[in-house]
């Protein structure tokens, strides 16, 4: 059996199962250990000619065999099938149900994560604890109960009537088994160790493969799949020594609970077989000794199993556990309300943040206000904080209070789902799902009609290549679909988010992969449907941002300056110099062209 913080309550949510699975286990123990004393009437009627029951003598014939071997043996046999289908159905069900309870609470409480937590742990890993681990919960869950209460049932019933017919030889019977016990325990905490080995080590290969997978690309360009390889051999190498540490003291434990088993046979043989010589006991009476130890032959196996399953079950679970109790560190504060409707006004006060690992502040005292409505672009050297910056918009960290207001408000004193309700995002990393194109455009809205999925595909661009595709705006795109170009990625995930027409929308750096004419077509696009509404752009180009209301020069973690185009390149030598470079560099490729 398994028990944890995140496991115990689901014996009570699941009690009247367990329950139910419980009694049919102790009513088919108890219809099994009649079964040895059938064996020993038969032997001594055989024996002997006749039976004796309750000091009551019967003749050993026909009747005899069918009333009272035959027909309770029929009874016992039909009790059996059918209480065993129904703590089958009722122990492994409910587990199977504890599975996908953990499953969902497990996606609940991931989801919930910061960007920080994925940044530190990998997909691959995070995946084995929903696949791997939470299996082997499951099946200690389920097999656990079972096995904790038939070996207690099934064993202390068999022990009683053999501790009944004789004490002596069920106390010599005992102390291979007690040793057993004592053995398996210390295998146990062995075992857990080794099975946690295992599982890192099965993490780290399955990391290994999802990201060799994810960057094919890049390892065939390169010709390094040979290299790609022997790294997969050697982790998978690692993977098979933890595998065989951890079976090879399963085995042992196998092993010597069989040397156990069989040395009490022994015991029971010789010492029996001397209780027979010297008329202590008869044949009959032996045979129904032996028949109850052979009953709790499995329960023993029970009890090793029972540790091996606990300490995988154990060392599983505290890896789960380990992401149910990883801290959701973004989160509302007590008494937070909802912004309400988001007009678009952003105000930065000398605002400084470092991320939760860094080494230096990403952002340093940096104070602007964008006005709602506002069209404003953001520009700056590769990591100069332009993306942080509406990270931090977006309350995907935390910001000290009094530092970054919308609509006047601090963020810390609005809800963070009812911030982020009001705007948009396109990510530098743009990222489709693998679903119809339909799907993918309108993830962000809750009911959507066809007509507004295409409107927004046209603004964005991308209308005539989706219908270029056979299935339109159904086709599939993705792992088992259509594979798109960088560019049409960017402007379905622009199309996606000028589907919410939020108040706030923010592109970072969206229209990198797209040519300068398409370029123009959707900043003309934004400029025509987004009257009244904010909308901040990260750019590389100039000549994207050149025209619009206002633009946030960032330097090094400060905005340096603020401002149209024409007034920072009159009053911001490093703006100019930016600018100034990159028209020689255009008219360059121009020339080379
Ligand atoms: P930009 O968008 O201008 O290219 P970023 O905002 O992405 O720049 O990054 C600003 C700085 O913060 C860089 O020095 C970068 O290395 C650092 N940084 C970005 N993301 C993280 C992170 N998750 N953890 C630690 N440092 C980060």
């Amino acid at each position: 059996m398994i028990f944890g913080k995140h496991i115990n309550r689901y014996y009570f949510k699941y009690a009247f199962w367990l329950l139910l699975g419980l009694a049919s286990l102790i009513a088919v123990d108890y219809a099994q250990l009649m079964v040895p004393n059938l064996y020993q009437m038969v032997v001594n009627g055989m024996n002997e000619g006749i039976v004796e029951i309750d000091g009551v003598a019967h003749s050993f014939d026909m009747s005899f065999l069918l009333d009272k071997i035959c027909l309770p043996m029929i009874v016992i046999i039909v009790l059996m099938v059918f209480g065993r289908f129904l703590w089958r159905i009722c122990l492994f069900g409910s587990a199977i149900k504890v599975e996908t309870d953990i499953r969902n609470s497990m996606f609940d409480h991931a989801k919930n994560l910061s960007r920080q937590y994925y940044q530190v742990h990998k997909v691959g890993d995070l995946m084995s604890l929903f696949t791997n681990d939470l299996e082997t919960v499951q099946e200690c869950f389920g097999s656990g109960v079972l096995m904790f209460f038939d070996a207690l049932f099934l064993g202390g019933l068999s022990i009683i009537k053999m501790w009944q017919m004789n004490p002596v030889m069920t106390g010599f019977a005992m102390i291979p088994m007690v040793l057993l016990l004592a053995v398996s325990t210390l295998i146990g905490g062995y075992m857990m160790r080794k099975w946690e080995v295992r599982q890192q080590a099965f993490s780290r290969l399955s990391d290994f493969s999802q990201e060799s997978f994810s960057g094919i690309a890049v390892i065939k360009a390169f010709v390094k799949e040979g290299k790609e390889l022997w790294a997969f051999k050697a982790l998978n190498k690692e993977n098979e020594e933890a595998n065989i540490a951890f079976t090879k003291a399963s085995v042992l434990l196998r092993i010597l609970v069989t040397l156990f088993v069989e040395s009490v046979i022994c015991v029971i043989l010789g010492y029996g077989g001397y209780l027979v010589y010297t008329d202590v006991f008869n044949a009959g009476q032996l045979v129904e000794f032996i028949g109850y130890f052979t009953t709790i032959v499995w329960p023993i196996m029970a009890v090793s199993e029972l540790i091996d399953l606990s300490s995988r079950g154990k060392a599983s679970l505290k890896r789960i556990s380990e992401l149910l109790d990883a801290p959701v560190d973004v989160i509302d504060r007590d008494g937070v309300t909802d912004i309400g409707e988001v007009k678009g006004d952003i105000e930065f006060r000398n605002l400084s943040f470092r991320y939760p690992d860094g080494e230096f502040d990403a952002l340093k005292n940096v104070s602007f206000k964008i006005n709602a409505g506002e069209n404003v672009g953001i520009v700056g050297k590769t990591g100069s904080g332009k993306t942080t910056l509406v990270d931090l918009i977006l309350r995907t960290y935390n910001v000290p209070d009094g530092t970054l207001f919308i609509d006047g408000k601090d963020v810390n004193s609005v809800s963070i789902h009812s911030l982020r309700e009001g705007c948009a995002y396109v990510p530098q990393d743009n990222f489709l799902f693998s679903d119809t194109i339909t799907a993918n455009i309108a993830f962000g809205v809750d009911g959507y009609d066809e007509n507004t999925v295409s409107e927004a595909a046209v603004l964005a661009d991308v209308d005539g290549n989706i219908r270029e595709f056979s299935e339109g705006y159904s086709t599939v795109l993705g792992e088992r679909g259509v594979t798109v170009s960088g560019g049409q990625k960017q402007r379905i995930s622009i199309a996606r988010a000028l589907m919410r027409n939020s108040p706030i929308l923010i592109l970072d750096d969206s229209v990198s992969a797209v040519d300068t004419k398409t370029e123009k077509a959707i900043l003309e696009n934004l400029r025509n449907t987004r009257k009244g509404k904010t909308t901040l752009l990260i750019a590389h180009r100039i000549s994207t941002i050149e025209k619009m209301d206002k633009i946030l020069f960032v330097d090094d973690g400060t905005v340096a300056a603020v401002g149209t185009h024409a007034h920072l390149y009159e009053t911001n030598s490093d703006y100019r110099k930016m600018v100034d470079l990159q028209k020689l560099e255009e008219e360059g490729a121009e020339n080379n062209g």
